[in-house]
């Protein structure tokens, strides 16, 4: 039992070449890329050497093949994604707006993605999973949801530990069951990812610091809060550590908070200390950002290494409580 396992979409984006671009008009595209939250994540959980592991569906088509000859080509074990006779791999096109806001058009639910089977999660396919993250953009089916519920109860029960990043996208909301379900999975986790504007969605205070107290009185052990080009923060119960990002040039914000969930899950597992995680995390989204393309970002230590020895450690704020 080592392994760190993530389940869920994995999709192909499809990116305007131009900022400010629509989609009401035909313009230049660039992709497909290897995409999909969850895949991204594990993608970069096995760039730093962790063992890791993605259950899934793609369709029996290319889109499904560059995923999984990609994922493969960077060490993740594919064994546990289903390609589908049936369905064709899902995708997502995105605009950029001069703002830098994106806007995703998706084709998920019904997609391979959507076919995810509870039968696909059971002890053999998770019996060396230490480790389970759950990415929010995930669930936006009944399905998917108990299938998720399923890998959580068994990871749970061989003594492994569960990670959640809500990862609400603004589409996504517009699905009724996903906040209930974001809740229900709250309970089991014991490491928290969330956006900064995400800290008080699941709670019921209004303001940040009330949200994450709230949260550990729900058996959260750690709660990394990413701020985007603002930096990162941790807390545990008796530790805080802020971050300010580090400076690169901003290339395309799609994967900076899965390759930042996963760097500092998986430097977690492998021994490291809150802060050092912290610390290749923080670097891990930077890289990310100055990549163009969802995947295209994730990085290994030696990247990571070398962008956090060009730059002074920008920790702003350390305290020990307690
Ligand atoms: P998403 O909108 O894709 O879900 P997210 O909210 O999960 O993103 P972000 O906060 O955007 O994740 O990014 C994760 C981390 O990546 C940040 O906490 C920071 O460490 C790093 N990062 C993000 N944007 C930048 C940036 N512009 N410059 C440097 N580092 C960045
Ligand atoms: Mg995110």
């Amino acid at each position: 039992m080592q392994s760190i396992m993530t389940m869920g979409e994995i999709l192909v984006e499809i990116m305007a070449e131009q900022k400010g671009q629509s989609f009401r008009a035909p313009g230049p595209l660039t992709g497909p890329y290897a995409s999909g939250a969850p895949a991204i994540f594990i993608d970069q959980v096995a760039r730093l050497g962790h063992p890791a592991a993605i259950i899934g569906c793609v369709g029996d088509d290319d889109f499904g093949w560059l995923n999984i000859d990609r994922l493969r080509r960077d060490g993740v074990d594919t064994s546990a994604i289903a390609v589908c006779k049936g369905a064709v791999t899902g995708s997502a096109f995105v605009t950029y707006r001069d703002s830098g806001e994106r806007d995703f058009i998706f084709n998920i639910t019904n997609s391979a993605s959507a076919q995810l089977q509870p039968e696909q999660v059971n002890q053999a396919v998770l019996k060396d999973c230490a480790h389970f993250h759950v990415m929010g953009s995930s669930l936006f089916s009944f399905r998917i949801i108990d299938a998720m519920k399923k890998a959580i109860e068994i990871v749970k029960a061989q003594g492994g530990t569960v990670s959640f990043d809500p990862n609400v996208r603004k589409e996504m909301l517009r699905i009724p069951e996903m906040r209930e379900a974001l809740a229900y999975i709250l309970e089991f986790t014991d490491i928290f990812l969330p956006s900064g504007h995400e800290v008080t969605q699941l709670a019921r205070s209004a303001d940040e610091a009330g949200a994450i107290a709230e949260i550990f009185t729900r058996g959260v052990r750690e709660i990394v809060v990413k701020r985007g080009a603002d930096g990162c923060s941790y807390f545990s119960a008796d530790e805080r550590i802020d971050l300010d990002a580090l400076r690169v040039n901003v290339a395309d914000p799609t994967g900076a908070g899965d390759c930042f969930g996963a760097t500092f899950i998986a430097c977690r597992r492998m021994g490291k200390t809150a802060l050092q995680s912290l610390r290749y995390a923080n670097a891990a989204g930077a890289l990310a950002v100055s990549s163009k393309g969802p995947m295209e970002g994730t990085s290994g230590f030696a990247g990571l290494d070398a962008l956090l020895a060009q730059q002074p450690q920008h920790l702003r704020h350390a305290v020990m409580e307690g």
